[in-house]
């Protein structure tokens, strides 16, 4: 090791790697299958959603594992330090060609790290247990559209990195922290009307059933939804869902086709009356919130661990930007429980909600059932893994929240 791992990089680093073995662990040996499941599924559908699932689990901590080890070789091995050094040479006289050169390899390899990995799991497995209808140039298109919007924005981010760090070299955490915080509010208010239209096709319900059901809704809860859009899932995906996004005047519910399409209008009404409920409650701008508190403390933090990348004159070195992704990468694995944590108390508000608004305890439960089979959600997950990554409470505590 040419640069000596200081403590708190050796904490970081050994609970991300703890952290790792008890998820690869429990992929593995995903344990005894909840008894109450057995009320509410089959023996068939409980086993095939865990088989199901046992790739997308697979292929989500392979890759964080071998992209954490690539930027560990490149922030603290010496090798690592000799290709940084190398690429300083050459650039000679031109610091920011050497930023964007280090900075582009780095991408790519991880890229390259990452690409056999999502391949497999989210085009072949998916296919596999026909859960796909998208054909491999769809893919491969959604694919090069989401590296070049990636690319873009990190060119961006890597230079005004370098960019405060030079102009401020005191206080560039807290302008870096305040920038994302800025980038985070407008990321919410623009990404659903910017990005997500360049994947898919999003227009307002026109179907007379489904607007009464939206306006029903909005009068009894004394809310100012007037549509709902429907997006052209199905030319990804069977799967069934439908979400709450944007700020302000983008604010909205978006529905899957698959959804409209193929779902009784009870079962749609109870769905969209959660999705009320993450509006109603203001579950984005609270999120947002938490985003840039914990924004500011990360950055804050930073500084801890990216000194270690200072020259012996004191300014910070081009590898910077390797311990920088690392630290990111790392620091936002170890919170990863706490984020989960959040959302998934947001999702049990969004279903008391519902419950309170359409009074349907019994359509809320059955689509419940619905959807984990449909989707092949696994009936009953290691514990572990709902508390380190689930985002929504598994289906048998929201079967059970729901008065099912
Ligand atoms: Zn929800």
């Amino acid at each position: 090791m040419h640069r000596k791992i200081n403590i708190q990089w050796l904490i970081l680093i050994i609970l991300a790697g703890l952290f790792s073995i008890a998820y690869l662990a429990n992929v593995v040996f995903p344990g005894k299958v909840n008894p109450t499941a057995f009320k509410y599924f089959t023996i068939d559908q409980i086993q095939s959603a865990r088989a199901y699932n046992f790739i997308p689990r697979l292929s989500y901590i392979t890759s964080f594992i071998t992209q954490a080890i690539v930027l560990i070789w490149f922030a603290f091995s010496n090798k690592g330090a000799a290709i940084a050094r190398w690429v300083e040479n050459k650039s000679r006289g031109n610091f920011w060609v050497g930023v964007l050169f280090y900075f582009l390899l780095i991408w790519i390899i991880l890229s390259l790290v990452r690409l056999p990995l999502i391949l497999y799991s989210d085009f072949f497995w998916q296919h596999s247990w026909g859960l796909s209808t998208q054909s491999l140039l769809l893919w491969w298109q959604d694919f090069f559209k989401s590296a070049i919007i990636d690319l873009f924005l990190s060119v961006c981010g890597v230079l005004f990195f370098f960019f405060i760090l030079t102009r401020w070299p005191k206080f560039w955490w807290i302008i870096g922290a305040a920038f994302l915080a800025v980038w985070l509010v407008f990321q919410n208010l623009l990404w659903p009307v910017i990005v997500a239209p360049l994947f898919n096709k999003f227009v307002v319900v026109k179907d007379p059933d489904v607007t009464s059901v939206v306006t029903r809704l909005a009068d009894k809860a004394g809310m100012q939804v007037k549509e709902v859009l429907v997006m052209d899932a199905s030319r990804r995906t069977t799967m069934v869902n439908a979400y709450f996004t944007g700020l302000g005047k983008t604010k909205r519910i978006v529905a899957y086709d698959n959804l409209l399409n193929n779902y009784p209008l009870e079962k749609v009404s109870v769905i969209l009356a959660h999705e009320f409920g993450h509006w109603s409650k203001g579950h984005i701008i609270k999120g947002l919130a938490l985003g840039i508190i914990g924004t500011f403390l990360v950055w804050a933090v930073m500084v801890f661990f990216l000194s270690e990348f200072k020259s012996s004159k004191g300014f910070y070195l081009i590898q910077t930007w390797a311990g920088l992704q690392l630290f990111i990468m790392l620091i936002l694995f170890v919170i990863n429980p706490l984020q989960s944590f959040v959302s998934r108390e947001m999702e049990i508000q969004a279903d008391r909600f519902a419950l309170e608004l359409t009074g349907d305890s019994k359509a809320l439960v059955n689509v419940q059932i619905d959807l984990t089979i449909k989707n092949k959600s696994d009936v009953s997950p290691p514990e572990f893994i709902v508390w380190f990554g689930y985002n929504h409470p598994p289906v048998l505590s929201r079967i059970n929240e729901l008065g099912g």
